[in-house]
């Protein structure tokens, strides 16, 4: 069985701020305060540079969240 930390997760485009490159990482939306902000799901690693991606900036959601 899968651990998920929330129920919504979907695929993003991140920041991978080692190696400037933006790369597709799984994303949770998390609420905070009055809006909802993206967070990458911890433990994944840039395809490019194998990075953990926990510092990396969620630019947007692939799927669907828009509209
Ligand atoms: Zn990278």
């Amino acid at each position: 069985m899968r651990m998920l930390i929330q129920n919504e997760s979907m695929e993003a485009r991140v920041y991978c701020p080692i190696c400037t490159h933006t790369v597709e990482a799984e994303v949770v939306s998390v609420e905070s305060g009055y809006r909802r902000k993206l967070r990458v799901i911890g433990g994944q690693r840039c395809q490019r540079c194998t990075a953990p991606l926990d510092a990396a900036f969620v630019l947007d959601a692939v799927g669907g969240l828009h509209g």
